[in-house]
């Protein structure tokens, strides 16, 4: 890795320069953050278990036709990415009520919502990533309108597809959040692809008979036992055998 020119860290994930042109290799790193960044810890073998549950959502999206960054997973921290110019948005979308939308409106957590919501939060740790209306992201640039209509549209059926995925393996898809980035082809002509993760990190997983969290709310809210969820996340997907104990050293493919 040390050969690789680093391009950016951020709070999970190291981004490096990729091997071809228009591609960067993201790394999963162990690191943990809640609240800002004001809350930290290093969760040992989470980086892993992200690597590979994205990896798992990516694929199923880039083969029935969500276009997404993903190319493939390089070993088990790292994946080949393609480079996107990222939109400074992130776009939740939310089937039950919990976080920040229930205390926002005085909901109930776990009450389902009367239909799935999207909503759309400007990327600025500095003003604590504020929710912003439509009419924001276009007066201040951040994305056209139909930039706008296309996240709307992929998100959606992302939420389709994903808590499809997530129900089959009893686990209920709360919300999440998701990034998009522009790519442009040889014509010049820019594309909005879904961009970044999609891991127990950025979705609220409920256990669908218990409600038990199996998500980053474990380390949030001081539940324990947060690799653990997310190594159960991964089995019940298909993604690690059941009998895989969570191994420390994660170095080597
Ligand atoms: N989320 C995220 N990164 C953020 C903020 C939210 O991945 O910076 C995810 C979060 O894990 C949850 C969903 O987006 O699945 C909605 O989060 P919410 O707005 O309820 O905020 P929170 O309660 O997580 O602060």
């Amino acid at each position: 890795m040390s050969r690789r020119k680093k391009l950016y860290e951020g709070k999970a994930k190291i981004l490096y320069e990729g091997p071809e042109p228009g591609t960067v290799v993201a790394y999963f790193k162990d690191d943990a953050t809640a609240f800002n960044a004001q809350k930290k810890a290093v969760l040992e073998g989470k980086g892993v278990l992200n690597n590979r549950i994205s990896e798992y959502i990516m694929g199923h999206l880039n083969r029935i036709g969500v276009p997404t960054h993903f190319i493939k997973r390089l070993n088990m921290r790292e994946q080949l990415l393609r480079e996107v110019e990222i939109i400074p948005l992130e776009v939740v979308v939310r089937n039950v009520a919990a976080g920040s939308i229930a205390q926002r409106l005085g909901l109930t957590e776990g009450e389902p919502l009367p239909r799935s919501i999207v909503e759309f939060y400007y990327k600025n740790d500095e003003l604590q990533d504020p929710l912003v209306a439509e009419e924001h992201i276009t007066a201040f640039n951040w994305a056209s309108t139909q930039d706008i209509d296309e996240m709307l549209a992929m998100a959606l059926r992302v939420n389709d597809f994903v808590g499809g995925l997530f129900a089959a393996a009893g686990i209920r898809l709360v919300d999440f959040k998701l990034e998009f980035g522009r790519v442009y082809d040889q014509n010049d002509l820019m594309r909005v692809i879904l961009a970044d993760e999609i891991s127990p990190d950025s979705c609220r997983l409920w256990d669908m008979d218990t409600n038990e969290k199996m998500d980053k709310d474990r380390f949030r809210r001081d539940l324990g036992d947060v690799t653990e969820a997310y190594a159960e996340v991964a089995r019940r997907l298909g993604i690690i055998k059941e009998s895989t104990v969570v191994s420390i050293d994660e170095a080597s493919p």
